[in-house]
């Protein structure tokens, strides 16, 4: 594969540069302080703002590849770019390119109905309304997504949906207006045609968001990662996507770019993290020499440079694995690099909090926010262990043949 930058994406990777550089970094701190004061939960001012300069700018929903209605470029080509965005908490929602909007607008894109993109996909991307993905369940090890419980029964022309959903992201959001369900439809059907995805819009009667489920205690406001209760919550027959029992068909075309754009978001956090090491290894004097020449923390610079190299060429690799042989074909590659991408960042931003000594995991850094982030990208889009799973038998299939 060719490693180099097209024109186009270098000047794209340049104008994404000087927007986080010229507002996205800076706007950080009153993300926070918006966030801060008053309800939590109600989207800021700031982040409205953001989203409109970019949008002015030209650099808007760069994820899509359908170029009539993005920004028609290969996962190659928006992988640089998305790893630019990831490189601050709050940098992929001004271009419309937040999780977990992309997937859900992939899975509208390909999957829905015009009505259903009428309705839902043209605000999604014209960033008036946000959405969430409803999959997991707290009774159910949803690791193994066959074992969703909650229910979606046909009455006539509406589904009669009745479960608990928790960890959908975003639902905390007033701006959420959609939901992708996930439920069991077809429980005498083939294992893998039991489940449909069906649309359930957030206010629909019966829908209620119990409570955000804070991460090593932090709220995420105002996305949050809700506990959802669907009470007898009637939608339109039409709701479902592509068709009953179709669900986990859809779940393999959506987590394919879904996953890949974590781990490039990851490696663009990793290597801010790895920019912070340096500065406080550099400025920062202790017994006499700066931290950088004491002990072996200039190996531990070293290795992270070399990990997120690494990480950065396998995530590249899958991405060009998906445009040129398609994501059934670039599964084992896809699950390296779910495995690999948030393993790196981990490493690196907890090499980074030692450095940094007690203001590393402190409020006035955001290592400790983006280390408790990273964590849950080693379960988030499934587990390490399921990952692993399956690259240990793609491998074995390559010899069971022959033995
Ligand atoms: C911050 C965050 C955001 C999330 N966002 C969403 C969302 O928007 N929508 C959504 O639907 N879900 C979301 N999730 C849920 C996430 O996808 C699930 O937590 C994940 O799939 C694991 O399911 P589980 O929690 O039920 O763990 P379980 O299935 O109970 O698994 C627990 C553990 O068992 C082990 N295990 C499982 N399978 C294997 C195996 N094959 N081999 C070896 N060990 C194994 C692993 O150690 C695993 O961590 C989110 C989670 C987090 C933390």
């Amino acid at each position: 594969m060719d490693f180099a930058y097209s024109p186009k994406v270098q000047q794209l990777r340049e104008r994404v540069t000087a927007f986080m550089q010229a507002h996205v970094y800076p706007a950080e701190a009153e993300f926070e302080r918006q966030v801060g004061e008053g309800d939590r939960w109600q989207p800021t001012a700031i982040m409205e703002q953001l989203k409109d300069k970019a949008k002015g700018e030209g650099l808007w929903n760069l994820f899509l590849p359908d170029s009539e209605l993005g920004a028609g470029l290969t996962n190659t080509e928006y992988a640089p770019l998305a790893e630019i965005m990831g490189s601050s908490l709050i940098g992929p929602e001004p271009f419309n390119c937040a999780a977990p909007d992309t997937g859900n607008m992939e899975v509208l894109v390909r999957y829905g109905s015009q009505a259903h993109k009428r309705e839902w996909l043209e605000p999604l991307l014209s960033g008036e309304i946000r959405s969430a993905f409803a999959m997991t369940e707290p009774e159910v090890a949803s690791s193994d997504a066959t074992n969703m419980q909650a229910t979606a029964v046909r009455d006539g022309e509406h589904w009669v949906i009745n479960g608990r959903k928790w960890w959908t992201s975003g639902a905390c959001d007033p701006r959420c207006k959609i939901m992708i369900f996930m439920g069991l439809t077809n429980p005498e059907g083939p294992r893998h045609q039991q489940h449909s995805m069906i649309l359930v819009p957030m206010d629909t009667p019966g829908v209620k968001v119990l409570r955000p489920l804070p991460v090593f205690g932090y709220d995420d406001a105002p996305h949050g990662h809700a506990e959802v209760l669907f009470d007898d919550v009637r939608v339109p027959y039409e709701n479902v996507l592509l068709g009953e029992g179709r669900g986990f068909e859809i779940a393999q075309g959506r987590l394919g770019p879904g996953r890949i754009h974590h781990c490039m978001r990851s490696i663009g956090m990793a290597e801010r993290a790895l920019k912070l090491m340096c500065e406080r290894a550099l400025g920062r004097t202790a017994f006499g020499k700066p931290l950088a020449r004491l002990g072996g923390n200039i190996d531990l610079i070293a290795e992270s440079r070399m990990e997120i190299n690494m990480a950065r060429l396998l995530t590249l690799n899958a991405a060009y694995m998906m445009d040129t042989v398609g994501n059934k074909v670039a599964a084992s590659e896809i699950a390296q690099i779910k495995v690999v991408a948030p393993n790196v960042a981990l490493k690196v931003i907890d090499r980074a909090i030692q450095m940094h000594g007690g203001a590393g995991v402190s409020g006035d850094f955001p290592l400790a926010y983006w280390y408790a982030m990273q964590r849950t990208l080693r379960l988030a889009d499934g587990p390490d262990e399921v990952h692993r799973a399956a690259i240990g038998k793609y491998e074995l299939g390559k010899y069971m043949a022959k033995a």
